[in-house]
């Protein structure tokens, strides 16, 4: 690695870190001709392309700051938001590319978006995927409750309107 300040050839590590989660080492550098000191950041590469074709680098604090925006009002803590947003970019490099589409970013949002709270999921879902009447809230609150069905949930937890004399609900 070049000495930023005078070009030299060759520089030594004097310091070397890997920080809290294990996706970046810090290395502390000297260059043998001028002494001086300067830090590199090694990661493993992700970038986002966007629909626009623009790439940029991933950012995790933009998934948190899009899924706190999904989440106002709700009570979601600021822990869960953080810990989502992690495990969105460990699924994201895990996968291994260095490019990923901006839309499967969305989709490795949505699901545990989805197990964190139902409500911020469907205002993430209708901005994300651009929902523009009723019946799009209404099918994706049909996977929601297909979803709660599958977990078995308690019939009874769900509002599915009216009831048939044996007890199960119409909609069904
Ligand atoms: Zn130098």
């Amino acid at each position: 690695m070049h000495c930023p300040f005078c070009r030299h050839k060759d520089s030594r590590v004097i310091d070397s870190r890997v920080n809290e989660d294990g996706s970046a080492i810090r290395r502390r550098r000297q260059c043998p001709e001028c002494d001086r000191r300067f830090t590199t950041i090694e990661s493993a590469s992700l970038s986002v392309v966007k629909r626009s074709g623009v790439i940029e680098p991933f950012s995790r604090e933009k998934i948190v700051s899009g899924v706190r925006k999904a989440c106002q009002g709700r009570p979601v803590p600021d822990d869960a938001i953080a810990l989502l947003a992690q495990g969105v970019e460990e699924s994201l490099r895990a996968t291994g590319s260095a490019e990923i589409d901006s839309h499967e970013v969305g989709l490795a949002i949505l699901g545990p978006l989805r197990e964190l709270d139902e409500i911020a999921y469907l205002r993430f879902a209708s901005v994300y995927q651009a929902f523009d009447s009723l019946e799009d809230f209404e099918a994706a609150i049909n996977v929601l409750r297909a979803g709660r069905l599958e977990n078995g949930a308690d019939l009874d937890d769900l509002d599915l309107g009216p009831v048939d004399e044996d007890g199960s609900p119409t909609l069904l």
